[in-house]
């Protein structure tokens, strides 16, 4: 198994080819920064999107949760992460509420 290579500045990077749309890391994330985009083309007909890195905190859960390492977070060391803010808990709490799709699409 190949390890993607941290892409600079980024909080949070998927590796599509990977993800089987399972939700299972927006599920998790505390922030709203994770949603589904509809995806015609992969297997369930979804997408993992990173939709909002401005707000990952870095906790790690989407990578711990994944069962297909296809989601991976940036070390602390090289990331200076945002904190969490009630704006982006309200924002996860919407994306739950939509079935885990990304809000306004
Ligand atoms: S590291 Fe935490 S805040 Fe960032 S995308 Fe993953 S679950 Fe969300
Ligand atoms: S947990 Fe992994 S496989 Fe499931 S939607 Fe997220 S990135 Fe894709």
């Amino acid at each position: 198994m190949s390890v993607m290579k941290a892409p600079e500045n980024t909080p949070v990077w998927t590796d599509e080819s990977r993800c089987k749309a399972c939700d299972l890391c927006v599920a998790v994330c505390p922030a709203g920064v994770l949603a589904m985009r509809y995806e015609p083309h992969s297997v369930l007909g979804a997408m993992i999107t990173v939709a909002h890195p401005e707000s990952c905190i870095g906790c790690q859960e989407c990578e711990l949760a994944c069962p297909d390492f296809a989601i991976f977070v940036a070390d602390r060391k090289e990331f200076k992460f945002a904190k969490l803010t009630d704006q982006a808990k309200e924002r996860q709490q919407k994306i739950a509420e939509n079935n885990y799709m990304v809000l306004g699409a």
